[in-house]
């Protein structure tokens, strides 16, 4: 295999997989390049960010949150785009790319399910025949987003190999890939896969990061000095992130779900306790236990259950760009109750994990710092799961 630097961040990232996938993610490479400057790709794109997503999000002041913590914090409302979270701003922008080349066939992973909705959705919204690949685990825990995508027209496969989670859903996808690459797209859900994924899933999630950039300049008339995601595979993190790498003064803090503790089995903190390795067609840190294989992952928030994590994560930790920690399940419980209590805001579990970071840890900021944290879904999906915690 040739190492091709375009490929990585770092030392991470690549395209580890089988000769018949590298045609496609080729094909893939060439006309994203090819179109994602041009007038009409943008204007299209653009247009169905401003009249269906709901964009621009707004940055709000969370004015009774930072009173609380004694500092400014900011949202970045990612969970009022529709579908409620961030993923589809990345779904519509592949989905795009699959008309450009063509294909009628949209695969797609999902975990929890978000994903699969958010890929549902623009799959009906453009005419395209949509199958989910999904844990027969997590369509059991997840019954009302498996009848979300079936009402939107999507097919839902139950996946029985392996954990039967997330991971097992991916494998599934890469496989149907390799039989189907014809008339099949595959749209990934995070900054993850093989080059060219975590690339372009990275430009089409950066919309929250330049938007912040207008907002709090126009609000604040500086830039905030941290900015708070929480990190599963990384795309809403690195989509709030990546337009302020060069802005030196701005430090980032990526959350990682601690679950029952990192010194438990029962976590999902990639860049905390992986190892570097090859996991779904990337070089990045991955979960594994003594042998080797692949760790089962265990968060609250089945968003952030991932055993690996986006390449360009895993070289913002190489280079100290960024800063990871972690938070349990009883610190997400507690952004939830404290979110929903001072501000009137459900959030969505995953974010959870970056509000009751910045809560627990009010002491490590100044009280003249401006803290923008993504709050990249709303949390209508986890009041059940909730519910039994509190
Ligand atoms: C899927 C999801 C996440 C985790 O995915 P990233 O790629 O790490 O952003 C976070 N928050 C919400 C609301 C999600 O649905």
């Amino acid at each position: 295999m040739s190492v091709n630097s375009k490929w990585y961040f770092g030392q991470f990232g690549g395209r580890f997989v089988p000769e018949t996938l590298y045609f496609p993610l080729e094909e893939l490479e060439q006309v994203y390049f090819k179109f994602y400057k041009t007038k009409k790709f943008l204007s299209e794109l653009n247009y169905y960010y401003t009249t269906y997503v709901g964009r621009p999000t707004p940055l709000y002041y969370a004015k009774n949150l930072s009173e609380y913590c004694g500092f400014k914090i900011y949202l970045k409302r990612e969970d009022l785009c529709h579908t409620g979270a961030h993923k589809i701003n990345n779904t519509i922008g592949q989905a795009l790319l699959a008309k450009i080349i063509g294909k009628k066939r949209v695969i797609a992973e999902t975990g929890a399910g978000q994903h699969g909705v958010a890929t549902a959705t623009v799959c009906a919204l453009f005419n395209l025949r949509c199958v989910v690949y999904m844990g027969e685990e997590d369509v059991h825990r997840q019954q009302i987003n498996v009848y979300r995508m079936k009402l939107l027209g999507a097919e839902v496969v139950p996946v029985k190999t392996g954990s039967k989670t997330l991971k097992d859903a991916i494998n599934e996808c890469l496989r149907d890939w390799v039989t189907n690459v014809k008339n099949t797209f595959y749209i990934i859900g995070s900054v993850v896969g093989p080059h060219p994924y975590p690339l372009i899933v990275r430009n089409f999630q950066s919309i929250i990061g330049w938007e912040t950039k207008r907002q709090i300049l126009k609000l604040e008339k500086r830039l905030p000095d941290y900015l708070v995601s929480c990190v599963g595979g990384g795309s809403n993190a690195i989509g709030l992130f990546h337009p302020f790498f060069n802005e030196k003064n701005v430090k980032m803090i990526g959350v990682e779900a601690a679950g029952k503790g990192l010194n438990t089995n029962l976590h999902s903190a990639t860049l905390h306790k992986g190892k570097i390795g090859i996991l779904h067609g990337m070089k990045t840190f991955v979960l594994v236990d003594k042998d080797g294989q692949v760790q089962p992952t265990y968060s609250i928030s089945a968003g952030l259950d991932y055993p690996a994590v986006g390449p360009e994560h895993s070289f913002y930790k190489s280079i100290s760009r960024a800063e990871y920690v972690s938070a349990s399940d009883d610190t997400a419980l507690l952004g939830f109750e404290i979110l929903s209590k001072l501000e009137g805001i459900l959030p969505a579990l995953e974010p959870a994990h970056a509000i009751g970071y910045v809560v627990k840890n009010k002491k490590r900021f100044h009280k003249n710092n401006i803290v923008v944290i993504c709050l990249s879904g709303r949390g209508d999906k986890d009041i059940d799961i909730v519910r039994r915690h509190l």
